[in-house]
């Protein structure tokens, strides 16, 4: 299957915009205090087809910080390095059920593993990069997350600092992690570079693409470059359809049928395989961190264009 028609696509994106534009539900991120500072009216949708067609509205030039909708980018880019097998022996993919900072999910869990897509697992995805030092692994993630996107993607510093000056938690969270053998750098470093990988900047265009580089088995579909293997591609979208959303994880597959992953900036990206990826960003969040408007959207656009994969008409 594919996308409906074009006409029929850019109409329903362009609907969803003007349903959801007036909604005033959800708060700004404020624990990174830079964040604070975003409008809580940005708000952009793009979607980018498996073949590359695209169909966008409202602010979709406008840049933010990816935040954690790197992990499941940066988690793909490890197993194709280590294979997913070994990604997921030191890592784990079970759903933890706890908020993505919270140290309970590696106390309460045997293994000490989490899944990529929250901090505490995806510090040490970030960890697992290879690279002799943190700069070589930095290099690494901003280069396969540039290729993901189909451009070259760079930090905002702005942003980096503020983590960076207010991140004892993720500190806390990879010395944890180190004491149990779960972490596979130095933890300072391994938070570092963390911190760089969630303050690259995207535009909710970017995140369409690299999702929909996801959706076409790791090949960009729109400079046509593979990215990562097409079974790689499988488990990614896997975890995203366990974790993506944090602890209400179960509630989005419910109502959306999609693998996705969300992050404190106010992006989402969704991916509905073999026909395109999903994106929106709109600031305000819900107590689980994940925008209040993007769910939205997703939710009426997941139903509008039939994405859901549980549907079975
Ligand atoms: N950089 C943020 C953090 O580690 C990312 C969290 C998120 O987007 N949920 O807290």
């Amino acid at each position: 299957g594919e996308l409906p028609r074009a006409e029929e696509v850019q109409q329903l994106v362009t609907e969803a915009y003007e349903r959801y534009r007036a909604t005033a539900d959800g708060t700004v991120a404020d624990y990174i205090p830079v964040l604070a500072e975003a409008s809580p009216d940005l708000f952009g949708i793009s979607v980018v087809g498996a073949r590359g067609r695209s169909f966008e509205i409202g602010d979709v030039d406008t840049r933010f910080s990816v935040q954690s909708v790197s992990k499941p980018f940066v988690f793909a880019l490890v197993c194709e390095a280590v294979g997913y097998e070994s990604a997921r022996h030191h890592l784990g993919v079970n759903s933890t059920g706890f908020p993505f900072d919270s140290l309970m999910a590696v106390e309460l869990n045997d293994h000490r593993t989490m899944n990529p897509l929250v901090n505490a697992g995806a510090i040490a995805t970030t960890s697992l990069v290879p690279g002799a030092d943190a700069a070589q692994k930095f290099e690494r993630i901003s280069a396969g997350l540039s290729r993901f996107a189909g451009r070259d993607l760079s930090v905002n510093e702005e942003v980096y600092a503020s983590e960076a000056a207010s991140n004892l938690r993720n500190q806390g969270i990879a010395h944890l992690l180190k004491s149990y053998g779960r972490l596979y750098f130095d933890p300072d470093e391994a938070t570092d570079v963390y911190t760089r990988q969630c303050s690259l900047e995207v535009t909710v265009h970017d995140l369409a693409v690299m999702a929909a580089t996801l959706s076409n088995g790791g090949v960009n579909p729109q400079t046509h470059e593979r990215v990562i293997a097409t079974g790689v591609c499988r488990r990614v979208l896997a975890v995203m359809a366990t974790a993506g959303l944090y602890e209400l994880s179960g509630d989005w597959l419910y109502e959306i049928g999609m693998p996705g992953k969300s992050g404190v900036s106010g992006g989402i990206v969704t991916v509905s395989p073999g026909k395109g990826g999903l994106a929106t960003f709109s600031p305000p969040l819900d107590v689980a961190g994940n925008s209040v408007r993007g769910q939205l959207v997703t939710k009426y656009l997941s139903d509008r264009l039939g994405l859901n994969l549980f549907a079975s008409e």
